[in-house]
């Protein structure tokens, strides 16, 4: 089939939840992708922040391959070894006590939000709101969608879960007024991706957790697309000495192997008994073979020093393309998630990029999103930011 012949298939027997550029992906290594044409492109997408180490990790690819010939699933009803072996290195290096698996960002913020409703409900005297953000972004279930505090993302789904309330992100005093006798919890990227890569003042993050002990409340972290070495720590609550209660992992847990987590302390985790939730899928003896493969190498001595030091260096190359390009308004972010903010809409300049060859993704009409797997080399960055500045400097 050609690719014309592929992509005109796709639209008739895909359902049309997404606006797709004229592209097939074929083959990736390292950050670069090709089409079914051949063409060559610098993806500084990672499949939105999910392939930290890069496309096809020869060391996720043995864990997988050797893991898939001796089993794939047995289901929860058994100990699996995998599972057991890599909660305990995500524990060795978190706040948390106990973790649990399933298969995406979705599934891990509603497994939080359902924690968060148990604890409160039992142990909080049936406090059961949630407090969220306003621009945050928490998936597409319906009880994630209604902790999403963004109105597009709720239009035509009504009625939605309730229990939720939205306060502006990054304001301490919103927060404070909103919280009432039925908050059990408020939950918080520690930076705002889908939203525009908006980072918060230094301290907000400390001031929520506050706010949290003073209430006696939870604080949940979704660390979806932050954690695992994207902002340049293994989590980006490390930045501000914060923890929190409970933390939602997925995007590159298993660097493209769908996998969720939440993890939590023993004394939050202690709401669920056997029965209380569950999956399927989670935490199977394949998904965390990737799993524990991508965390060894992202836990390896030097690998997150190395991601800040890219970061510099690209942070350095947006900063001088904002001095020279009146279009660039503002460049933002932390580690290997960083946004350019636009004095015009993107959509077009994003298009221009892969037309050269670069792979950039959006977060919201007017900010540029850069999530290259972390393992992006000083010569991609460079030739990214040509790229980035000559398209920039033709609009
Ligand atoms: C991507 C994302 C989600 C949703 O994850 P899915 O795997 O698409 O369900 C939730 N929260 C944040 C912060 C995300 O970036």
């Amino acid at each position: 089939m050609t690719t014309q012949e592929l992509m005109a298939l796709g639209e008739r027997v895909i359902m049309g939840t997404y606006r797709r550029f004229p592209v097939v992906l074929a083959r990736g290594e390292g950050s670069r992708v090709w089409d079914t044409e051949g063409k060559e492109y610098l993806d500084f997408v990672g499949g939105i922040a999910v392939c930290a180490l890069g496309h096809c990790h020869p060391a996720v690819a043995e864990a997988v391959s050797r893991q898939v010939s001796l089993l794939c699933h047995v289901s929860n009803l058994y100990h699996i070894e995998n599972q057991i072996l890599y909660a305990a290195m995500l524990i060795k290096r978190s706040f948390a006590d106990q973790v649990f698996f399933c298969n995406s960002g979705a599934e891990a913020n509603e497994a939080a939000i359902k924690l968060a409703r148990k604890y409160g409900n039992e142990r909080l005297g049936g406090r059961h709101e949630i407090i969220t953000m306003k621009g945050s972004f928490h998936g597409r279930t319906l009880a994630t969608v209604a902790a999403t505090g963004q109105e597009k993302f709720h239009k035509g789904f009504q009625p939605l879960p309730a229990g939720f309330r939205y306060v502006p992100f990054n304001d301490l005093d919103a927060l404070k007024e909103a919280v009432n006798d039925k908050t059990c919890a408020v939950m918080v990227e520690p930076i705002q991706a889908e939203g525009g890569v908006n980072v918060p003042d230094g301290g907000y993050l400390a001031g929520v957790r506050a706010l949290c002990d003073e209430q006696g409340i939870l604080m949940i972290l979704d660390e979806v697309q932050t954690g695992m070495g994207r902002t340049g720590t293994m989590f980006a609550h490390e930045y501000e000495g914060v923890t929190p209660h409970i933390m939602t992992l997925a995007k590159a847990l298993g660097n493209g192997f769908p996998l969720g987590a939440m993890l939590a302390t023993s004394d939050v985790a202690s709401a669920f008994e056997p029965g209380s939730h569950a999956s399927t899928f989670g935490g199977n003896p394949l998904a965390m073979a990737a799993a524990r493969a991508t965390l060894e190498i992202i836990a390896a001595e030097g690998f997150l020093e190395g991601v800040r030091e890219r970061s510099s260096y690209f942070l350095e190359g947006l900063r001088e393309l904002q001095r020279r390009l009146p279009v660039v308004k503002e460049v933002r972010g932390r580690g290997m998630l960083l946004g350019v903010e636009l004095n015009a809409e993107g959509a077009e300049i994003i298009d221009r990029c892969r037309e050269k060859g670069l792979l950039i993704a959006s977060a919201g009409p007017r900010v540029l999103r850069f999530v290259p797997p972390l393992i992006v080399t000083r010569g991609e960055m460079d030739r990214a930011l040509e790229i980035l500045g000559e398209v920039l400097a033709a609009t």
